[in-house]
């Protein structure tokens, strides 16, 4: 028997359960990536450089992640047939020219990997070849942790405590990927193609292996190093100067390391009684709770509010609202927690946490605009950007979500900072400008008085910006926008 793997968001050559029942049922194994241009061309009109070649992190990211893999496996052997085209018509096309009775493949929860994989099978069969997937990207998916009236969760901690008495060491355990020598198959002269290059598919270098080594190698790597951080994580988790979380969300989107291998370890460790790891863990299921979610939910994929009475707000989006917008996606609203925020997330592609969840209140509860605006900034320039997590994110912020809270929370971006960032250490990492500011003035400058922005040398309005809302004035506006759907929740 022979046997393609397709590799799509598991990216990775251990623990993989595609990989693993491939390797078992079959003499003959190959393995393809396809980089599809249906997912690749809306990227490509995103911040198109010099040249006209598009600057993405995370395709970058993905086609170093793929050397490593081919590397492993020309080692073995084989190789990794990389192609760029639809994979709706390279997958039916690679498994017919190697002759294979199977693709393999792990499940993938988006509606629209659905219908593509939907029609990938359809293709393959009418060429007499199966298509099999399997879990491999969550614990627990769809249905398998269901209420005591066997529905769907809509509340996280209920959800979380099931998840936790359901879990068995089986569920956790890692599928072998050790091949047999000469398993790995050598790739026929017809489908060897020189592996694409990040300019014939219209992307530049980025840079981003300086701060984020790729693949499985740069994800054992942050690992080991949060490992021995855990048993803290609880007490750095909420303050983004410190190296307190993990920073793996993004070899997990691709599946560079196993979430059966991470929650086997915070697991472990929370029965040897690590407070750390316990809360870890959580934050893990937040991540399965989610593709749970979207899984029962595909109408989420479509823009609408979990909560439907949400759709009833009227957001602001006059051409002012359209500069408050960019003001925010640019840092320049005046509020400096906000403005280091999206700096850091301009600059690397990466946003603390705490700081996504501080600026999407913002910008829904502030500047009153719609979510659906700020989900589709993080969608670009999120390393780690997953459909499920991020619309639950800002659903959870603009509180038509999931969520426990009678009827909605407004952060207050000062306290929040002078909570958080007391010292302003990450707001002066990504606003030098501001660093001459006490740690008192810092999170709102405008406060400060005339002698100490002169002795820092700061002219507001010049050198940074007067803050572009009142934070009293929109919170009043706020309850009023809000009020729509105050009675029915
Ligand atoms: P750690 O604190 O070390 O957490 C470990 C892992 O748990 C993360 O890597 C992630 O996989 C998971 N996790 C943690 N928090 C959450 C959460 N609230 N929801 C779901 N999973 C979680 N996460 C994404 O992976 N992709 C997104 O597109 C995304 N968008 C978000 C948008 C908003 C508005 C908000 C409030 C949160 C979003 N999150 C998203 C969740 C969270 O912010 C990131 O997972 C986390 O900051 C990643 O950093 P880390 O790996 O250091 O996290």
């Amino acid at each position: 028997q022979k046997a393609l793997v397709w590799l799509r968001r598991d990216l990775r050559l251990y623990d993989n359960a595609a990989l693993h029942h491939a390797l078992k049922n079959n003499a003959q194994v190959w393995v393809t990536f396809i980089f599809d241009v249906r997912i690749l061309k809306p990227l490509q009109a995103n911040d198109v450089v010099n040249g006209g070649l598009a600057h993405d992190r995370r395709i970058d990211f993905i086609w170093q992640g793929l050397q490593q893999i081919d590397e492993a496996l020309r080692k073995q052997g084989g190789g990794l047939i990389v192609q760029f085209g639809e994979s709706t018509e390279c997958i039916p096309k690679i498994a017919q020219a190697l002759g294979v009775n199977t693709v393999y493949s792990n499940h993938d929860y988006e509606p629209s990997a659905i219908a593509r994989d939907q029609q990938i099978q359809t293709s393959l069969e009418a060429l007499g070849i199966s298509l099999e997937t399997y879990k491999d990207q969550v614990i627990f998916e769809k249905k398998e942790i269901l209420t005591n009236s066997s529905t769907v969760f809509s509340v996280f901690t209920p959800y979380k405590n099931n998840w936790l008495r359901t879990l068995r060491e089986k569920d956790i355990a890692a599928y072998e990927c050790t091949p047999k020598t000469g398993q790995f198959a050598e790739i026929p002269k017809v489908l060897i193609t020189p592996f694409p290059s990040l300019e014939s598919m219209g992307f530049c270098p980025t840079g981003i292996e300086t701060y984020l080594p790729p693949g499985s190698e740069g994800g054992e790597q942050f690992l080991e190093d949060f490992l021995h951080r855990i048993d803290q994580y609880q007490i750095g988790r909420d303050f983004p100067a410190i190296k307190g979380v993990s920073y793996l969300s993004t070899h997990l989107r691709f599946g560079m390391l196993s979430i059966r291998g991470l929650v086997r370890e915070a697991h472990r460790r929370m029965l040897a009684g690590s407070m750390g790891a316990t809360i870890w863990l959580s934050e893990l299921i937040w991540r399965d709770f989610y593709f749970m979610i979207l899984a029962n939910h595909p109408r989420l994929a479509d823009g609408v509010a979990f909560k439907p009475d949400y759709d009833n707000i009227e957001w602001e989006s006059s051409a002012h609202a359209k500069t408050l917008f960019q003001a925010w996606c640019n840092g320049k609203t005046g509020y400096p927690l906000i403005d280091a925020a999206m700096c850091q997330l301009n600059q690397s592609g990466y946003m603390h946490n705490r700081l996504r969840m501080v600026v999407a209140s913002f910008l829904t509860k502030d500047l009153g605009i719609d979510w659906r605006w700020g989900e589709a900034y993080f969608a670009k320039h999120l390393n780690d950007f997953e459909l499920s997590s991020n619309n639950g994110g800002w659903q959870w912020a603009s509180s038509s979500g999931c969520d426990a809270q009678p009827y909605f929370r407004i952060f207050n971006p000062i306290t929040q900072s002078q909570k958080f960032d007391a010292e302003g250490k990450f707001i002066r990492r990504y606003l030098p400008q501001l660093d001459k500011l006490s740690k008192k003035s810092i999170h709102a400058p405008w406060e400060a008085g005339h002698l100490e922005l002169e002795a820092a040398g700061i002219l507001l309005g010049r050198d940074y910006p007067l803050p572009i809302v009142s934070h009293d004035e929109a919170r009043k506006k706020t309850l009023m926008r809000y009020s729509v759907v105050k009675k029915v929740t």
